[in-house]
């Protein structure tokens, strides 16, 4: 890295072995002058400082990184991105003033966390990048990885689900390009954001793929349209309800699937006339159908839905200490994660609509919660009309 010296003679100076400071008036290295260098650094200059965290702005990381990468002496290791998951919601939910305390916190944690290891930088809104230099095995990324996952989580009220998504990608093996290396690390966040964030992916062409000239455009859109998919295809099953009836759906094998692998899940029961009557039962569940009348009885279990009627897990573990029975049902039959809405009629409980995951845990985003739970009480509440 260089710096202007303060001295009479004023020149560019190159610092060996030298880290970028926090604070601008402090710099450690052996200096030699480097007479080829006309100008300073961009990255050196106060505005290359992102006002909200004090972390190199988009122009000042990349100018940086670019630089390291092209001195080709071993260092650069790891190309990192990490973009907070669902963070509109946090904004909506909590305000902006908030959001932007969560942006700051999560700088500083990385940079307590990193610390001379790399250099962070702040691309805008909610995402982050690292150049990581002093990081040598994929085990030491890893543990470095699932740190900041867990600091995060202890940064803020669990209430606030504050997660990021993470995607990697390793200098030489990946690239030597920070373009190439750029795709193939935003390639893996896009996949660690499809799998259901709160995860981080590092880049493997093996599992992951070749990544094509146009693969990032198309990954962008998919993940862009998916949004808008399901929303497109839930309106109309909700229209389709409204006109046709409920078997249009829970009778139908195809519907089913489709909003499985829409909203990748692993099975949807249904159960109406509390549990007496299983409506539906889709997807490859292990075991046989529990009788559902013992969960309406249950009443620990019942008391787990909130006020919207809905309940939400992304872990099943979770149920064991609060309702053991429930949670004995739910492992019989392997599920990991589940959103359940619960209809009632005349304000007994009445109708369950499953939606459920096998052996995973599972981030749900607002999307998904928002469509399935509307998509759930339409399906419950025409159950209850229509017996
Ligand atoms: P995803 O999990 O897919 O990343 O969903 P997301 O809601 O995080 O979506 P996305 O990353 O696209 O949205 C980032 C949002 O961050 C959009 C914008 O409203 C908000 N944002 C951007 N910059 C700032 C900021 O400086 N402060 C605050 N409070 N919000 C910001
Ligand atoms: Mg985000």
């Amino acid at each position: 890295m260089e710096f202007v010296s303060e001295q009479e003679n004023k020149g560019i100076w190159r610092v060996k072995g030298s880290r970028i400071p926090k604070k601008r008036d402090m710099v450690a290295g052996i200096i030699t002058p480097d007479r080829n260098r006309e100008q300073e650094a961009y990255y050196l200059t106060p505005a290359a400082r992102d006002a909200g965290t004090g972390l190199l702005n988009k122009r000042a990381w990349t100018e940086y990184t670019i630089e390291q990468l092209n001195r080709k002496d071993g260092q650069v290791r790891w190309l990192v991105i990490i973009d907070i998951d669902d963070f509109k919601h946090i904004n909506d939910t909590y305000g902006h003033i908030f959001g932007d305390q969560v942006i700051r916190r999560v700088a500083e944690i990385m940079q307590e966390l990193v610390g001379q290891r790399g250099v962070i930088g702040r691309f805008g809104g909610d995402e982050y990048v690292i150049l990581l230099e002093k990081v040598e095995t994929r085990e030491q990324l890893k543990t470095l990885l699932k740190t900041i996952a867990k600091e995060f989580a202890l940064a803020f009220d669990p209430k606030t689900h504050a997660t990021a998504s993470i995607g990697v990608s390793e200098y030489p093996v990946d690239g030597s390009e920070y373009e190439e290396l750029m795709r193939k690390a935003d390639k893996a966040l896009y996949l660690a954001k499809e799998k259901g964030k709160n995860r981080h992916i590092i880049y493997e062409e093996r599992l992951h793929g070749k990544l094509e000239s146009d693969d990032m455009q198309n990954m962008a859109m998919a993940y862009a349209v998916s949004k808008e998919k399901k929303r497109e295809v839930i309106t109309k099953m909700i229209t389709e309800l409204c006109v046709s009836d409920v078997n249009s759906i829970v009778k139908k094998e195809e519907r089913l699937q489709q909003i499985r692998s829409l909203f990748d899940l692993d099975g949807i029961t249904i159960y109406s006339e509390s549990g007496a009557q299983l409506v539906c039962r889709n997807g490859n569940y292990m075991v046989e159908v529990p009788d559902g009348r013992g969960l309406f009885e249950d009443e620990k279990y019942l008391a787990l839905f909130g006020d919207d009627d809905n309940f939400i897990e992304s872990n099943t573990l979770k149920l064991r200490s609060q309702d053991p029975a429930a949670f004995a049902v739910m492992q019989k039959q392997e599920i990991g994660a589940f959103l359940q809405c619960l209809c009632r009629k005349e304000g007994v409980p009445n109708v369950i609509v499953n939606f459920d995951v096998f052996n995973r845990n599972r981030k749900w985003s607002d999307e998904d919660i928002t469509l399935l739970t509307i998509l759930g009480h339409c399906i419950g509440n025409l159950l209850n009309y229509s017996e």
